[in-house]
């Protein structure tokens, strides 16, 4: 096994020089050097052609002795020291002070075809950063973080990746539901990857502790290595890199709203300074489309991370981002115009966006309400996102509207009269609608079916998945990792998986109700 070895954080960034491995708060420093645990027995259990190929490993190496004990934590590759981030954040809107790579380890950074990869380990044991938590993870939460990370590449949606799933061969003690009933459960390794890790945290806590100097350091850093393009560090710079990361979260945010998916833990801790989609944990997909919905029972109360608050939450994050960096600038004016422009930039983007799941290309008066009313008519009884918009590719005309997209309403024998004269009335727009739209009906749907998902990782199939790998059966693992790779694909074989939720799932745990617990 043969990675081109570049570590560039660690090297140029001030360490913790504190070499023991204990909880405590570490100032002046952006990361603490830590050993990966050692585990019981190690066993692969799927890893990703793809991300191999992008560090540049062989097919054939995924089989080695070496790639498993790396990637479990095993082994330290040589000439590398393994670290642990400093970062803090603000959690459900509270700042909640030193947060920190808790149960993430990095390995190392590697180059390969001029990209940069940082490698790190998602369950490889305690750091300073694991406070009252033990660093582990368990085998659910590894195969969700691992399918989803994927499979939201595939989608088209920025995202940190996934190299490999693997047991450790430990017994994991959680309390899955936080109700007094703990159990072990098998524990997991994700090695994951992306260009780097940084989140919004990073320079939150150093704008928290006041150490403008170190501040300063971290965002001369990030922009060196990662934002190159838009110069040497001054004033200037700073603020076009907060407008390049504004538009970054954005552009994440709008594509999230467009497949479906729900973070659930918007937290600035899990906000990737990339604008990648990061830290997958009692993350969701919307089955019924609903605004209000959230996976996150942590978050049942408020809702603060529902579907349909994602865009602002992403603004409140920014907003928080630009007071930690403020020390750097301090002038508010330009960090507001930028905060205000990416509201202007979200009511534009995001119809944009439906416009394109709708199919329409041309320029013409009242799509605003074309696409509120569908929005509310989309609520008005359990409507399945998915199926919903695959199926109107294939739409004609209001007439046979529902019998194409009947199989996307979740009781459509039982919908009361008023709601069908809604949805009626709808079709009956969207056909008077098409008629300015100057492309045939094959080549929007073409387009149509690249923009609206036939395949998404359901709650329910990720469970399955799940359900069967705590028998000791992977193979659906791999069966969705496949189909995954093509979302956009009609992929008969896959047929069955395009589907709506099954009633078992409706209540189950796991499915439509996740906790932090992972
Ligand atoms: P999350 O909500 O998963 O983003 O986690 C918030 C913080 O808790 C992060 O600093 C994590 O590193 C930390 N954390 C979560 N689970 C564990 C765990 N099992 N052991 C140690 N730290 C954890
Ligand atoms: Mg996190």
């Amino acid at each position: 096994m043969k990675l081109n070895i570049k570590d560039k954080f660690n090297k140029e960034l001030p360490a913790d020089p504190v070499l023991e491995n204990s909880r405590r708060q570490v100032s002046e420093a952006c990361f603490s050097y830590v050993t990966p645990k050692q585990t019981a027995s190690p066993r692969l259990l799927h890893a990703s052609p793809e991300m191999l190929e992008n560090l540049g490993l062989l097919k054939g190496d995924a089989h080695s002795q070496d790639f498993l004990n790396v990637f479990t934590g095993n082994q330290v590759l040589p000439d590398t020291k393994p670290y642990a981030m400093c970062y803090g954040g603000h959690q459900f809107g509270n700042w909640a002070g030193q947060l920190g790579d808790g149960r993430a380890i990095n390995l190392c950074e590697v180059e390969h075809q001029n990209k940069n990869w940082a490698l790190q380990l998602k369950g490889a044991g305690e750091t300073p950063y694991s406070r009252n938590a033990d660093g582990l993870a368990v085998l659910r939460s590894s195969i969700r973080e691992y399918l989803c990370s994927e499979a939201m590449f595939h989608l088209g949606v920025p995202t940190t990746r996934a190299l490999s799933l693997a047991l450790s061969g430990d017994q994991v003690l959680r309390d899955v539901m936080y109700d007094g009933n703990s159990a072990y459960e098998k524990g997991a390794i994700v090695c994951r990857t992306a260009e780097s890790f940084l989140r919004f945290g990073n320079y939150q806590i150093f704008a928290a502790r006041h150490d403008d100097k170190n501040l300063k350091v971290l965002v001369d850093y990030t922009i060196k290595h990662h934002f190159s393009h838009l110069g040497t560090p001054s004033k200037d710079t700073y603020i076009a890199f907060f407008k390049e990361v504004s538009n970054r979260t954005l552009n994440m945010i709008i594509h999230w709203q467009r497949v479906g998916f729900v973070h659930g833990v918007m937290n600035t801790d899990n906000m990737s300074i990339l604008g990648l989609t990061i830290d997958y944990g009692p993350y969701g997909w919307l089955e019924g489309f609903d605004f209000g919905w959230t996976p996150n029972t942590t978050d049942r109360q408020h809702k603060r991370y529902r579907y349909g608050n994602q865009p602002n939450i992403g603004l409140w994050n920014l907003l928080q981002l630009a007071n930690a960096i403020y020390p750097l600038i301090e002038e508010a004016e330009p960090l507001e115009a930028i905060l205000n422009q990416y509201k202007t930039d979200f009511e534009r983007k995001s119809f944009e966006m439906m416009k394109a799941k709708l199919g329409l290309c041309q320029d013409v008066d009242n799509d605003k309400y074309l696409i509120k009313d569908l929005e509310e008519n989309l609520q008005l009884v359990e409507t399945d996102m998915t199926i919903f918009f695959r199926k109107l590719s294939d739409f004609k005309d209001e007439e046979t509207s529902f019998q194409v997209l009947k199989d996307a309403f979740y009781d459509f024998e039982n919908m009361p009269n008023d709601v069908k004269e809604k949805w009626k009335m709808w079709f009956l727009q969207y056909e008077v609608r098409l008629q300015h739209e100057s492309e045939v009906h094959v080549e929007r749907k073409k387009k149509m079916n690249y923009v609206n998902p036939k395949y998404v990782l359901r709650n329910y199939m990720a469970q399955l998945a799940i359900d069967d790998a705590d028998k000791g059966n992977y193979e659906l693992i791999d069966e969705l990792f496949q189909m995954l790779k093509k979302p956009y694909d009609e992929q008969p074989e896959y047929e069955k998986w395009f589907a709506k939720r099954p009633e078992w799932a409706r209540h189950k745990v796991g499915c439509s109700m996740l906790s932090c617990s992972s």
